[in-house]
C-alpha cells in the first residue's frame, strides 16, 4: 500500500510522482492538472506532465518567461519549455506572452494573438495602438526627411491625388502643412509624401 505524502491518498500500486512545475510529490488525485505532453518517442508515446495547480503552473511560466523562455507555435498548438501544451495551458501561457508583446511595443502581433485567444476587445485596442504607432513613426520620419531636404537645399514635388495640383516640399515646409492639400483641402497620405521626398533624396 502506497500513501501520497501530499494528500494522504492511499492505494495499492498508487503511483507517486512530481508536479512538473514545482516538483512537489503527489498522486493522480492531487496532481490532476495535465499541462503538457512530451514530444512523441520513437514509438509515438507521449508522457503527460501534470501540475499541482494552475497557480503553480503560472508561477513557473512567469519565472521562465522572465528568464527569456518563449512560447512557439507547433502544429495546431504551442510548445513551451520543450513540452506541447494542453489547450488550457496554452491559453494561459499565451496570456503572459501577449503581455510581453505589448511591453515590447509589438502591437500588431499582440492584436493577432489576442484574436486567437478570443479576446476581441483587447485585439481592437492593440490595433488602435498599432495605427497610432505608424502615425508617430511617419511623423518622425517626415521631420528627418525635411531636415535632409533643408541641408541639401533640395525640393520635392508631390501631386495631390484628388485635384492633381503640384505641392512643393522644401526644407522650409512644416510637417503639418503636409497633412492636407493646400488647394483642395483633402487629406494626404503621409506614406506617399515620404516616398516622394525619399525619391528626391535618393536620386541626387
Ligand atoms: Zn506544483
Ligand atoms: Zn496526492
Ligand atoms: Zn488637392
Amino acid at each position: 500500500m502506497a500513501t501520497c505524502p501530499t494528500c494522504g491518498n492511499k492505494g495499492l500500486g498508487l503511483k507517486v510522482f512530481g508536479c512538473s512545475t514545482c516538483n512537489r510529490p503527489g498522486c493522480v488525485r492531487c496532481l490532476a492538472i495535465p499541462v503538457g505532453l512530451s514530444f512523441p518517442d520513437s514509438e509515438g508515446r507521449q508522457a503527460t506532465a501534470y501540475s499541482c495547480s494552475w497557480d503553480c503552473f503560472e508561477r513557473a511560466v512567469r519565472y521562465q518567461m522572465s528568464r527569456g523562455q518563449t512560447v512557439s507555435p507547433w502544429g495546431e498548438g504551442y510548445v513551451f519549455m520543450g513540452r506541447i501544451l494542453t489547450g488550457e495551458a496554452a491559453w494561459r501561457v499565451n496570456r503572459f506572452h501577449v503581455e510581453n508583446l505589448v511591453v515590447a511595443g509589438r502591437y500588431e502581433d499582440a492584436a493577432r494573438l489576442y484574436e486567437k485567444l478570443g479576446m476581441w476587445k483587447e485585439a481592437g485596442d492593440m490595433r488602435a495602438r498599432s495605427r497610432q504607432q505608424v502615425v508617430t513613426q511617419v511623423h518622425v520620419d517626415m521631420n528627418a526627411l525635411l531636415d535632409q531636404l533643408h541641408r541639401l537645399g533640395l525640393a520635392a514635388t508631390y501631386t495631390c491625388p484628388t485635384c492633381r495640383s503640384p505641392l512643393s516640399i522644401t526644407g522650409d515646409t512644416r510637417p503639418d502643412a503636409l497633412t492636407r492639400c493646400a488647394y483642395c483641402g483633402s487629406m494626404l497620405r503621409q506614406t506617399d509624401i515620404v516616398d516622394a521626398v525619399t525619391r528626391v533624396l535618393g536620386g541626387r
